[in-house]
């Protein structure tokens, strides 16, 4: 169905639009955390309407109680299967004094696009968006509806809210998310899960105020000690495993095949602790970090405050303690579940600690086999040369398990951005190369699932 030539020219000639496209999206400093920006985030909402609009792919602003969602596309025929890409027009703030050039003007360097939201995720959205005009254009029996949300970076606190709106943001058959990063330049990576979250403190107070540790010392308990005491029962510091009971009893294990995949993703653990500066690791082999990073639970320990933290040594005995604690969730594990086994666990260690939940996501896994992988699988080659691997992310997109809830319909991943580009970091960047690679793949992809049709 794809006329190779045909599309290799619709790609170069929408290089000039792109880059005006995104360099105007660059341009609108649209960070959602950031209360005085909220003129701006409104501002990046019209430029996309207007974009859709222009595009007369009848836009909807759907209010969603916080900043709103972008809803979009065309819709050729109820008949023919219809697909919602899914990206973020919000972007993460850009204060790192790293930054060589001012974060908000955009700068075309040849095919270098720089500026903060370059690859997360304005231009994946623009990738996406012209994938699919050209989809449109030749006519192919297949509806693309665009999703963009302004609030990806905050945790999507609204997004279910938007989905409940089904006149304007309709059921698909499928969904494409992309907004993920490849392992290495030149291997195109598919993600198929995710891991979950879940946030707590624990805290204790032993007494009313700080007290002099030679006056009460021996008597007074210490709620910093106590609190390390159950740290030290919740997690085993030289292997990571965590010795909650049950904590392991809902985990589904990534199989041989699973894990084959990952070593075809180009992961070098040299590579990884150069970028993150790690010293040494719990594990040094490729497959077991991996495994480690995408697909295994973690116990971490973020914070313990209380007492004194200044220069020196003051010997106080603290009044209160607090733990700062947070798990990566892999499926099949429930973070509702998993917090009461927490609570449970400390109850019974020290049964004067109170736990309080904080963050709380799922964790979602896809398939990494079926009729929809093989069009991902086919539409990448097509789009890059490459078969992609797949692997999973350690990290949560809240949005991504909110649709699967909301329309218990395929998702499946197309990420566009590189580990150089510079995620949440200074200097952002995106390219043509990934930019006219991910057209095409685009392109081949919903011209594979028209082939496909309604199932
Ligand atoms: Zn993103």
């Amino acid at each position: 169905m794809v006329n190779e030539r045909r599309l290799k020219i619709f790609v170069k000639e929408s290089r000039r639009r792109f880059e005006d496209l995104l360099g105007q999206m660059v341009e609108v400093p649209s960070i959602s955390m950031d209360s005085s920006r909220a003129g701006d985030m409104r501002r990046m909402a019209d430029l996309a309407r207007q974009y859709l609009a222009g595009m007369n792919a009848t836009p909807q602003v759907v209010e969603t109680g916080g900043y709103p969602i972008l809803s979009g596309g065309w819709i050729t025929g109820p008949e023919y299967p219809t697909v919602t890409i899914y990206n973020h027009l919000d972007v993460q703030p850009a204060q790192e004094p790293e930054w060589k050039q001012a974060p908000f003007v955009f700068k075309n360097e040849n095919g270098i696009y720089r500026g903060r939201g370059a690859t997360d995720d304005k231009g994946p959205a623009l990738t996406a968006m012209l994938g699919a005009r050209y989809a449109i254009e030749q006519g192919w029996p297949i509806n693309i509806r665009f999703l963009w949300e302004l609030e990806e970076e905050i945790g999507s606190p609204h997004f279910a809210a938007g989905l409940r709106n089904r006149g304007l943001i309709p059921r698909p058959d499928s969904v494409v998310v992309s907004d993920t990063i490849w392992i290495a330049k030149g291997r195109p990576a598919v993600p198929y899960g995710l891991r979950g979250l879940l946030g707590a403190r624990l805290l204790l107070r032993t007494g009313e105020k700080d007290a002099h540790s030679g006056v009460t010392g021996g008597a007074a308990r210490n709620p910093l000690a106590e609190l390390m005491e159950v740290a030290n029962t919740c997690v085993d510091a030289g292997t990571g495993r965590v010795k909650i009971p049950g904590f392991y009893d809902d985990v589904v294990e990534p199989t041989a095949n699973e894990i084959k995949d990952f070593l075809k993703s180009g992961f070098e653990v040299r590579r990884f602790k150069e970028a993150y500066g790690f010293r040494s690791l719990r594990v040094e082999d490729p497959a077991e970090v991996m495994r480690r990073i995408w697909a295994s639970p973690t116990f971490e320990i973020h914070g313990l405050s209380g007492g004194y933290h200044g220069q020196g040594v003051k010997t106080v005995v603290p009044g209160h303690a607090e733990l700062k604690v947070s798990m990566r969730l892999v499926p099949s594990q429930v973070p509702e579940r998993v917090f009461a086994l927490l609570k449970k666990h400390v109850a019974k260690v020290n049964p004067d600690v109170k736990v309080v939940r904080e963050v709380m996501l799922h964790p979602f896994k896809g398939s990494f086999a079926g009729l929809y992988v093989d069009c991902v699988k086919r539409a990448v080659k097509a789009g890059f040369g490459k078969d992609p691997a797949f692997v999973r992310e350690g990290g949560s997109i809240g949005a991504v398990v909110t649709m699967q809830k909301a329309w218990k319909a395929p998702i499946l991943f197309i990420g566009l951005s590189l580990p150089e580009h510079g995620y949440h970091a200074p200097n952002e960047y995106y390219d043509w190369g990934q930019a006219s690679g991910g057209m095409k793949t685009f392109a081949h992809y919903f011209s594979e699932l028209a082939k496909m049709g309604k199932g």
